[in-house]
């Protein structure tokens, strides 16, 4: 790796992470899956590296009202916990569906929520891209867009959010703990909230304040729930997801009392479908019912010149999805 000096610092609790992270130019380094491809292809320039791998935050407990992940929790720890299995499949399968073995045995809860667009154009610095270098241009508006939103882009960035995980947590209404002393202290922010749109300024993915640290995600429980992760992908392994969509179904006495449907690949965020959650409320599980939701998912996107076919995709996805929750 080449480049710029930086210091490098182990936080030995949360309170020491805080004082060195938020200065300019410091970037927390976890599992460091995602932040050392970022720096080596110069998509990131940290120049104080506050390593927080050791802080006690790696918990994953299942209680009564739901299920705790430390920030630092091992996605395949996750994935293979016994509580995480039984009562949060959704959170386990959208796991297994993301990355490498070896990836998610290093990368982290936060680590996979806060990772950063897989557009070719932020991962060149050779090539223009707004949400790198503010000013310089989006390539990808007419350039290869093939992976990027129908959702929720501007003129400035259509880039998409690549976490699997997210969309999982955003259907589960899932929310991340935070403290941060920029942020006035700990705060909660639900998953589905804790990413911004592009607007006119890409650079900020989420709406976290400078060195505000994701510390644990709380995820309610939804007993009598079923759900499913469906992952479309151009490769049966270690790929990002071109659309996916995570369905939490709830039927009591043959109607709907309860349904999440989150939408990834297509948005800058875990993209909700408010619509067509609204439309299933109080139906019966029917192929019609699905159809209809299925229908109103695809409402409303703006397609760029080479990702028209997401919109088909996402509304088979979304059919798909909901079947295999109301078999389950
Ligand atoms: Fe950069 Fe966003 Fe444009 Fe990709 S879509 S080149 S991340 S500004």
């Amino acid at each position: 790796m080449s480049g710029a000096p930086f210091t490098y610092r182990r936080a030995g609790d949360v309170a020491e992470a805080l004082a060195a992270g938020t200065g300019p130019g410091a970037a927390f380094l976890a599992g460091g899956t995602d932040l050392l491809p970022l720096w080596k292809a110069r998509a990131a320039r940290p120049s104080q590296v506050v390593d927080i791998s050791r802080l006690p935050l790696a918990e994953v407990r299942a209680a009564a009202s739901g299920l705790r992940l430390g920030a630092l929790a091992r996605l395949s720890e996750v994935a293979a916990h016994a509580d995480v299995a039984r009562g949060y499949p959704l959170v386990a399968e959208a796991i297994r569906a993301s990355a490498s073995g070896q990836v998610r045995n290093m990368a982290t809860v936060g680590g996979a929520l806060l990772q950063r667009t897989r557009c070719a154009y932020f991962r060149n610095d050779a090539l223009a891209c707004n949400k790198r270098e503010p000013g310089s241009g989006c390539g990808a508006l007419a350039g290869e867009n093939r992976g990027h939103a129908i959702f929720g882009a501007s003129e400035a960035c259509v880039a998409t959010h690549p976490s699997d995980l997210a969309v999982a947590l955003a259907a589960l209404d899932a929310e991340v703990e935070t403290t941060g002393a920029g942020a006035g202290g700990a705060r909660r922010i639900a998953v589905a909230e804790l990413y911004r749109l592009p607007g006119a300024t890409p650079q900020a993915d989420t709406v976290l304040a400078p060195g505000e640290l994701i510390t644990a995600v709380e995820v309610p429980a939804c007993a009598g729930a079923r759900s499913t992760y469906l992952k479309v992908r151009d490769r049966a392994s270690f790929e990002f997801a071109v659309v996916s969509v995570a369905a939490v179904l709830r039927v009591v006495d043959g109607r709907i009392v309860h349904v999440r449907l989150a939408a990834g690949g297509v948005a800058p965020r875990p993209w909700r479908l408010t619509a067509s959650e609204a439309s299933l409320a109080g139906r019966a599980p029917s192929a019609e019912a699905f159809a209809d939701a299925a229908a109103l998912a695809v409402e409303g996107a703006r397609p760029l010149a080479h990702n028209g076919f997401k919109i088909e995709l996402l509304r088979r996805a979304v059919a798909r999805a909901l079947r295999t929750a109301g078999e389950a």
